[in-house]
């Protein structure tokens, strides 16, 4: 692969450029089960380590192929696609924790993410949730047995950013392994192997596959983490570079015995929509700040979360982080006297809908839906008022958009 290509070509080219079957340019959907050999020795040897495929519960030549693409777009050394990006984000702490570890998590995190921490802490692994976009509130929660630091990159849904490059350097320092989501910023705003993490983990179902069409998920190693000290990494993984055993072992405990496989018709259906990640992330950045802009400007509306707005509390760090754009999630709080069901029940052209990362916009009011079940307190802690709406911006016409806002706050 000739590395001076940009994103979106190195994208495109990428099944063409590794094993090519009959000619095709998208690899081809392998529904297989399993995988036959014609000789013995060579079935044997892919049992003990060398590249191959055997069984799809660990991986087919079409996740194989996906897997090869986020690796590209992350900058990373190599990746392991998982049938959602909760699946990748479990297979992660189950695999790399054990009882009695400390995990640092940022508190602005994804709801189901906070309800995963609860399931590890269940098991015995301390948790502490912190302010991660302030790296001393990072630092003062190590302990003795702190092993890992998660944060995602803008925060689901309340858009914070964290000290992504300060949390980077500390992490080095202290030896600890940085797991990243870059699932709101996507490898296109954000490379987590330039700010310092270890592990990067994307939803494949929101912006990389961006068509509401596929879940996936996937964990990309940077290389940056030697795992040679890291005494919870299993014998049989402990060859080869000592920087690979980490995701080798996400991906044997992960794939092979907790099953989250990715199929090969949502990896092929990913991997085409991952074709125009960076045409849809500009249009649908460009929608958000234009939205954003208009509504912080709206009599009607309180507050607009969006980094890419001066007033958000992050919005230096964004520019210094992201280039290219802000993303394309906002918070929008509307003024008291105004009903947000009736408001969302006036919309026309966005969507109620739970998801994010689509090409369609969409909109949810928050704390009434996946933030319901973890209650006020915790709701609080996250920084979600009650009358928070999300709204993930696609890639609409941008006066469609700021239309369909002038009509339902009239
Ligand atoms: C949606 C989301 C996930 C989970 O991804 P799924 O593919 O829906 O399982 C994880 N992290 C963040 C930040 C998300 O927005």
């Amino acid at each position: 692969m000739p590395d001076k290509n940009g994103f979106t070509t190195t994208i495109l080219h990428s099944d063409r450029r590794s094993s090519v079957e009959h000619g095709a340019i998208h690899k081809p959907m392998h529904p297989s089960t399993e995988y036959a050999f014609s000789d013995s020795h060579e079935l044997a040897a892919v049992f003990q380590g060398k590249a191959g495929f055997t069984y799809a519960r660990q991986g087919t030549p079409t996740t194989a192929a996906l897997e090869v693409k986020v690796t590209q777009m992350e900058g990373g050394v190599s990746t392991v696609s998982f049938a959602t990006g909760m699946a990748a984000l479990a297979a992660t702490f189950l695999t790399l924790l054990r009882a009695g570890d400390h995990l640092i998590s940022s508190q602005y995190i994804f709801g189901n993410t906070n309800s995963l921490l609860g399931t590890l802490k269940g098991m015995g692994v301390d948790v502490t949730l912190v302010d991660a976009t302030d790296i001393d509130s990072v630092k003062q929660a190590y302990r003795p047995g702190t092993k890992m630091v998660f944060t995602e990159a803008i925060a689901n849904p309340g858009t914070q950013v964290a000290d992504l490059r300060a949390i980077g350097d500390w992490c080095r320092e202290k030896n600890l392994i940085y797991v990243l989501d870059n699932t709101l910023a996507t490898p296109w705003l954000c490379q987590g192997v330039a700010l310092g993490a270890s592990l990067v983990i994307n939803s494949l179902s929101k912006h990389i596959g961006g068509h509401g069409n596929a879940l996936g998920g996937a964990v990309t190693d940077t290389g940056l983490y030697d795992w040679s000290d890291y005494a919870n990494i299993a014998e049989p993984y402990r060859k080869g570079k000592p920087t690979s055993w980490g995701l080798t072992q996400i991906k044997k405990k992960g794939l092979r015995d907790m099953g989250g496989t990715l199929s090969a018709e949502a990896a092929h259906r990913i991997a085409a929509g991952a074709e125009t990640l960076a045409l849809r992330m500009e249009k649908s950045c460009g929608n958000a700040l234009a939205l954003a802009r208009f509504l912080s400007q709206h009599p009607k509306v309180a507050k607009v979360h969006y980094p890419g707005l001066a007033s958000h509390p992050q919005h230096e760090r964004a520019v210094d982080l992201f280039g290219r754009g802000f993303g394309a999630l906002m918070g929008i709080e509307l003024v008291d006297d105004l009903d947000v069901f009736d408001f969302l029940n006036k919309l026309k052209v966005l969507i109620l809908a739970t998801h994010l990362g689509d090409n369609r916009t969409l909109v949810l009011p928050v704390a009434h839906t996946i933030y319901y079940e973890m209650g006020p307190q915790q709701r609080a802690v996250m920084g979600i008022s009650d009358n928070l709406l999300r709204v993930s911006v696609g890639i609409e016409d941008t006066e469609d958009l700021i239309g369909d806002f002038v009509q339902a706050l009239a």
